[in-house]
């Protein structure tokens, strides 16, 4: 793959627009381009992205035995009707009518619908739990959209659900869920932090944020700084475990701004620890028993020969808003240089040839390179263009591949100028470049 030959639409100046580094980054090297308000198309840098960590996603809550399903993005209000919330959800929803003028909408999420397909199916606790999530476009018509993909009209959401006969098991699938997000977003290069939150419109008893921390998020957030230290590691299937993880972090206080009580923070935080900051919201997870199995009537016979209502969870995490958020954890914007964790990087390195008009040797040298590390299915590019040196290392800080290889006047022989972006090039040759990555792409 050229650069001169991708769709890479990079701008030389900062787009006055954009207010946030997230946002401004997106636009100048071309991964979205907005069509209405709060609503864009991704193109070919963004979607790599996007579709990258959409896939880590997928990985870890297979791992927790959660289901992939495909639910539509336009539902029928009927179910919402019967949930109660086709009024209260206010203004946030789109509502759409078809040629029939029945009432549909543009899901904002899917408790509704997810229940129905639920209800439809299964009628007993042996069935039990029963996870499903999906990976779909939702819309909710914010009053403020901004920041880009931070908080848009249309996003791409992952939300999963969990059914199960009892609290107690329904609280081990809550577990499960905050376990493997804390896995996805270490995989992401980011350190998420969950914290006690509000249930909002979706309702319910137990809720958990997870939080990165950065000055332009919107959330506002009170924590014990020792929270940043808690060990995450590996999850454990059994029940107990799992609690004790959840423990470990619930002994720190840690809460977003609708839950902040000052005398409680003052009181169990030493003032040394305290933490009064700002952060982006990546994933939210509730639990609400009974909330929509109930008016729903999604229940299963039990052991006994009763039947209950299923207890409910749901799960969400924002995949187009992890792809900013990432940015504003990584991006250097003094130096101009952001660095994707390899996981999601658009490419893992880019090649940068120094082309000379007449001489197509440093090309030629690119192209076997390029080969080679493709070969080991490390996702290349070569800069093509005939732009000099140090504005083609500019646009490479800024596409952002954690790697470069440089051909020009440094690399004698079989010694290549590789540079992990942003530090010193180190002289080395292809087989052990390609050996450094294969290892940190493993560890990922
Ligand atoms: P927020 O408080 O930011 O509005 P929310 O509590 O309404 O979020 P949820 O309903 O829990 O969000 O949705 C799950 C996840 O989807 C959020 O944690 C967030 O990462 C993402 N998300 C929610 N609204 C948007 C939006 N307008 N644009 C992009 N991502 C969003
Ligand atoms: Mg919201």
């Amino acid at each position: 793959m050229y650069i001169s030959k991708s769709f890479i639409p990079i701008l030389k100046d900062i787009p006055s627009e954009a207010k946030i580094k997230s946002h401004q980054l997106m636009l100048r090297v071309g991964m979205i381009k907005q069509s209405s308000a709060g609503i864009y198309s991704w193109l070919p840098l963004g979607f790599k992205v996007m579709k990258k960590i959409e896939q880590i996603v997928r990985e870890e809550q297979n791992k927790i035995g959660a289901q992939e399903i495909l639910m539509p993005t336009i539902q029928s209000s009927e179910i919402w009707k019967e949930s109660g919330r086709y009024d209260d959800y206010g203004e946030e929803m789109l509502r759409i009518k078809d040629r029939q003028n029945r009432e549909m909408l543009y899901g904002p999420t899917n408790e509704e619908l997810v229940t129905d397909i639920f209800r439809s199916s299964i009628k007993s606790y042996k069935s039990l739990p029963q996870l499903l999530y999906h990976i779909q476009w939702k819309f909710r018509d914010e009053i403020r959209p901004r920041f880009g993909i931070m908080r848009g009209r249309e996003f791409y959401m992952k939300d999963a659900y969990s059914f199960d006969v009892s609290d107690e098991e329904a609280f081990f699938s809550y577990n499960k869920f905050f376990i493997s997000y804390l896995r996805t977003f270490k995989r992401l290069g980011l350190t998420a932090i969950p914290m006690a939150a509000d249930t909002g419109p979706i309702g319910g008893n137990l809720s958990h944020e997870f939080i990165i921390l950065a000055e332009t998020g919107e959330s506002k957030i009170f924590t014990d700084k020792r929270i940043f230290d808690v060990e995450t590691g590996d999850i454990e299937v059994e029940k107990k475990s799992l609690e004790d993880l959840r423990k470990k972090y619930e002994e720190f206080y840690s809460v977003t701004d609708e839950k902040f009580n000052k005398d409680e923070f003052e009181k169990t935080v030493e003032k040394k620890n305290r933490l009064i900051t700002k952060g982006i919201e990546v994933g939210h997870i509730f639990y609400f028993a009974d909330k929509y199995s109930k008016p729903m009537n999604a229940a299963v016979d039990l052991p006994g020969g009763k039947k209950d209502f299923v207890k409910m969870g749901s799960y969400g995490i924002g995949v187009s808003r992890l792809v900013g958020a990432i940015i504003e954890a990584k991006f250097d914007e003094k130096n101009e240089i952001m660095k994707w964790p390899i996981s999601v990087a658009p490419y893992e390195l880019i090649i940068i040839p120094m082309i000379n008009k007449n001489d197509n040797t440093a090309l030629i040298k690119a192209e076997n390179i390029f080969y080679e590390l493709t070969k080991n299915n490390i996702d290349t590019v070569i800069d093509d263009t005939d732009e000099n040196y140090s504005s083609k290392i500019k646009k490479s800080n800024l596409i952002g591949a954690p790697y470069q290889i440089i051909i020009g006047k440094k690399s004698e022989g079989d010694l290549l100028e590789f540079k992990e972006t942003g530090k010193e090039a180190k002289n080395l040759p292809l087989n052990e470049i390609i050996k450094t990555i294969k290892e940190l792409k493993v560890k990922n």
